[in-house]
């Protein structure tokens, strides 16, 4: 029930779930969501790195679609190049939507070079849930770890606990934030806005609990990867082709 009462908070708060939230505050969850029952679903990710051509348009639909704030430079999904060169040298870099990436001519002795999109891992085990003293970040039924704003006190424990860098304190609410899997969209039968605009389809959203989804059978025919794995946070984006140097 408390969970229940959080979300019914987290929705009315998001900025593009508008209607959502003034509809919320009138009426019973049930009247928003339908048959929408969240113990039938279970939401993850998949990405296929193989898939990735490092266009950043998710990282631009999210932008959008959360109104994350520019600056300082904030981001609840981003695109990470790796390039490996000869002398097996590695280095990272953001991909930032509209930048130029430096001349070919710059690029001497790449060995290989792929882009990883990364984004909060929805833990099955979070440690950004745990260390939260006043329990205003919490996992829903359907696997979503969200932070309901207005009981957070920005106290950043949550920022410093995840292992991914996936948190940052909202300049303007001073609560913390991250990606929802954009919730206020999936309760509604809608993807997430990074990966309605893929274009390569290099990331997959899905339902685990749905055998038809096709991030089941992306799970089923691949060779699945997590990060950082030994960490224990049981994440849920899922990595196809996920070379070893990736961090
Ligand atoms: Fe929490 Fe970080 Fe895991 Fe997301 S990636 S659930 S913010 S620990
Ligand atoms: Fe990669 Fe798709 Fe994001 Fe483009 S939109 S950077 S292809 S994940």
């Amino acid at each position: 029930m408390l969970r229940r009462t959080l979300l019914k908070k987290f929705l009315s708060l998001i900025p593009m779930a508008g209607a959502i939230g003034a509809m919320l505050k009138r009426v019973s969850a049930k009247a928003i969501f339908g048959d929408y029952d969240q113990r039938e679903h279970y939401y993850a990710m998949g990405i296929q790195i193989d898939k990735c051509i490092g266009c950043a348009r998710c990282v631009e639909a999210c932008e959008t679609e959360n109104r994350v704030p520019k600056e300082p430079f904030f981001v609840r999904t981003w695109v990470e190049r790796y390039i490996i060169n000869t002398d097996n040298q590695v280095s990272v870099r953001s991909i930032r939507p509209g930048r130029k990436e430096p001349a070919a001519e710059l690029e001497r002795d790449i060995l290989r070079s792929f882009f990883v999109p990364k984004l909060c891992n929805q833990c099955e085990n979070p440690p950004c849930v745990q260390v939260c003293p006043v329990g205003a970040t919490f996992v829903t039924e359907d696997g979503v770890v969200l932070v309901d704003k207005e009981t957070c006190i920005g106290c950043r424990y949550c920022i410093q606990a995840c292992p991914y860098g996936a948190r940052y304190l909202d300049p303007v609410t001073h609560t913390a934030d991250k990606c929802t899997f954009c919730y206020h969209r999936v309760v509604r039968g809608l993807l997430p806005a990074c990966v309605e605009v893929c274009p390569t389809q290099a990331r997959i959203f899905g339902d685990l609990k749905s055998p038809a989804s096709p991030l089941v059978r992306l799970r089923r025919m691949s060779k699945i990867h997590v990060l950082k794995p030994y960490l224990n946070t049981r994440p849920k984006v899922f990595y196809t082709d996920l070379d070893g140097e990736v961090r």
